[in-house]
């Protein structure tokens, strides 16, 4: 099973992706996390992706779309998992073509694409109150989700940073980007009609069980495709 979780920066994708992965045994890519463990590492793709997302931009098709399709790949052969909630990739409609070809010739398909829909200054004020555990990958929210301890994670002790694409002079364009690119692909994947668009302004339980029934699935039958 292939879900697609849609929505701008700060909309919750991240933790909603990771309960949906739990909730149906399947495994979660963030493309996000993929670039900057790239970077972080120095490999070949960090090295090409660091200057777009140190600057809040898209990185280029060309680049992405082979390096999303090969984690995806990395990611079933090393966990076995049977599906896989994508986090950040497709980001353009071209991406999302791309995607569709790729999984055809596997004789798969996008399953559902799951739109969480979050009004501009909502994720403005989430976002530049975002705290990142450079440890675990933990993010909190100085205003929602705030650590125990101030600048601490609460899972894992390590100190708290604020990514480069969380500071406030990004956070108006990152969101600009996103608008931009996103809305011929939540069309493209309307006129196909597996876009199921979500409330994603209200409490974070809510949404995840919105989620949930909207993948059309039961939980844990995932497995099957
Ligand atoms: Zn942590």
């Amino acid at each position: 099973m292939i879900l697609i979780l849609l929505g701008a920066p700060g909309s919750g994708k991240g933790t909603q992706g990771r309960r949906l992965s739990e909730r149906f045994g399947i495994s979660y890519m963030a493309s996000g996390d993929l670039l900057r463990r790239a970077i972080d590492q120095h490999t070949p793709l960090g090295e090409q992706v660091r200057q777009y997302v140190e600057r809040g931009l898209y990185v280029p098709d060309d680049v992405i779309v082979p390096a999303a399709l090969h984690e995806i790949h990395r990611i079933r052969e090393e966990t076995g998992a049977s599906g896989v909630v994508l986090d950040g990739f497709p980001r353009t409609r071209e991406q999302a073509q791309a995607l569709d070809v790729a999984l055809e010739a596997e004789g798969k398909r996008v399953k559902r694409v799951l739109f969480l829909n979050v009004p501009k200054d909502v994720l403005v004020n989430r976002l530049a109150g975002r705290w990142t555990c450079r440890n675990c990958g933990a993010t909190y929210n100085l205003d929602q989700n705030p650590p125990r301890t101030p600048g601490v994670c609460d899972r894992c002790g390590h100190a708290l940073f604020q990514r480069v694409d969380d500071r406030p002079e990004t956070v108006e364009r990152r969101l600009n980007v996103y608008l931009e690119s996103t809305v011929p692909l939540v069309a493209y994947y309307r006129q196909k009609r597996r876009l199921v668009e979500i409330d994603g302004n209200r409490p974070m339980n809510e949404v995840t069980e919105a989620l949930v029934s909207g993948t059309g699935c039961h939980e844990l039958s995932g497995q099957r495709r």
